[in-house]
């Protein structure tokens, strides 16, 4: 079971196109990991800085890079940003290589990142970057720092701004973490009333929703990568007879 393979992790890495995006993807269930025992950290690879009404974008990023830290303080969680510029996230080679030296220092097994369907161009480069590092992480001919890593599971965490053709395949109980998240997004003035989009308030009964259909308090909606993509990957879990050990 997917809840089970997430909640035994002992590494866990969330990559996201703006700072708030892992907090939304995955940010109870990072806080319910973490209670757990793992380890969990956000990759931010912008820090959405063009998104402030009033201020400019150098200031912008120095306040969400305060609040991104706040946050993830709460949480529990380590986090690492690359500053690449908002609204001009390049999904290149070179940014998922990147991605793949991240993935290579935490040998993270769970990996969550943005659904590809999404009408930010941004979100749209955070999946194919976070593929792609993946693909690069886990070929052993690419020489970098670190040796080759091949984590296990790859999901594709809910974001209202991502719902082009987005399936809530697995709902994963994050009864645990959701009071955690509740007061840490409190960190960031976006979920104070700074967007006219109400982040806390959609968010909230999105996770409660989910926790309805799952039989819990509180539940987050994931998607998987499609059978091809995990055997191609290496991400595929092995044949039976091989975890026996035969
Ligand atoms: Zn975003």
């Amino acid at each position: 079971m997917i809840e089970d393979k997430v909640y035994t992790a002992r590494s866990i890495l969330v990559v996201g196109a703006h700072a708030f995006d892992a907090e939304v993807i995955a940010g109870p269930l990072a806080a319910a990991a973490v209670r757990g025992g793992a380890a969990v950290t956000f990759l931010h690879l912008t820090m959405g800085e063009q998104g402030h009404p009033c201020l400019i974008p150098e200031h912008y990023c120095v306040q969400k890079e305060a609040e991104a830290a706040k946050a993830a303080a709460q949480l529990g969680v380590g986090m690492r940003t690359f500053k690449l510029n908002d609204a001009f996230l390049p999904a290149d080679d070179e940014t998922a290589l990147r991605v793949c030296d991240v993935i290579r220092e935490l040998k993270p097994e769970i990996v969550i990142t943005h659904w590809h369907g999404s009408w930010h161009k941004d979100h749209r480069a955070a999946a194919q970057l976070t593929q792609t590092g993946i693909f690069f992480a886990a070929l052993p001919t690419i020489a970098r720092k670190h040796p080759a890593h091949t984590p296990q599971l790859l999901l594709f965490g809910e974001n209202w701004e991502d719902d082009d053709g987005f399936r809530p395949e697995h709902l994963i109980d994050v009864s645990d973490g959701f009071d955690i998240w509740s007061e840490a997004v409190k960190e960031y003035e976006l979920a104070r009333g700074l967007s006219s989009f109400p982040y806390v308030d959609y968010y909230s009964a999105l996770y409660r929703l989910r926790g309805c259909l799952r039989g819990t308090r509180h539940a987050q909606g994931f998607a998987a990568a499609s059978h091809s993509w995990n055997a191609g990957s290496g991400l595929f879990a092995p044949p039976a007879e091989r975890k026996r050990g035969r």
